[in-house]
């Protein structure tokens, strides 16, 4: 299964991505994930792609499509994928469709997760991460077993640089701008389920989520 999630900064990409890889068995490949990772180690492309994701901007096309169609060779992506994040504009949608067209592979699902710009503040505001296993909080919705404390016993949960109400604005404004244009790119090409996520969990979503890939 060769599959994209689509959607808004917050509307649950990430815990359904986490989700999906356990039952399918494929790679999540989250472009957030990797960048972030680049800015910890200091690297050249971590400190270039810095500036954007600081301001809720996006990283330029040809520094992320690099780092995707690379990742995508790997052993481990042979089978299938998840890619979350990635696509986010038209540009970097028709590089990858070409780069898989070369090896004669193509997407078979794009989930679009739709959830309202006023929700989505709340939901983004309230989040925080464990750095050691990755899990994903909500101070209000899904919240910790203990203030500050992970399921994995790890302590300090942490919240994103760029999730404070100015940025995810910023952010979400380069949605609607940049990426959105994607949900009409996949529904021609036949591939996208859109599943409305307002006010709903995490599990109802993934439920509907089952339902529409038909798993
Ligand atoms: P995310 O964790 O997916 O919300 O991404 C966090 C930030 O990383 C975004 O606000 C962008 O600055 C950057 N980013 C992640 N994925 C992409 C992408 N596919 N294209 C451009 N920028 C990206």
């Amino acid at each position: 299964m060769k599959m994209i999630l689509l959607g808004p900064p917050g509307a649950g990409k990430g815990t359904q991505a986490k989700k999906l890889i356990e039952m399918l068995g494929v790679p999540q490949i989250s472009t957030g994930d990797m960048l972030r990772s680049a800015v910890a180690n200091k690297t050249a492309l971590g400190l270039e792609a810095r500036k954007y994701m600081d301001s809720g901007q996006l990283v330029p096309d040809e520094v992320v499509v690099g780092l995707v169609i690379e990742r995508l060779k790997e052993d481990d992506c042979q089978k299938g994928f998840m890619l979350d994040g990635f696509p986010r504009t038209v540009a970097q949608a028709e590089s990858l469709e070409k780069s898989l067209n070369q090896n004669g592979v193509g997407i078979d699902a794009v989930v679009a997760i739709l959830v309202d710009d006023e929700e989505l503040v709340g939901r983004i505001t309230g989040r925080r991460s464990c750095n050691s296993c990755g899990a994903i909080y909500h101070l209000q919705f899904s919240p910790p077993p203990a203030t500050d404390e992970c399921s994995c016993g790890a302590k300090g949960l942490i919240q994103r640089a760029d999730d404070n109400e100015i940025t995810v604005r910023q952010r979400l404004g380069a949605y609607h701008a940049q990426t959105a244009p994607l949900i009409e790119f996949y529904k021609i090409r036949g591939v996208l389920k859109s599943i409305e996520a307002n006010a709903k969990s995490p599990s109802e979503v993934f439920e509907l989520i089952k339902e529409e890939l038909k798993l």
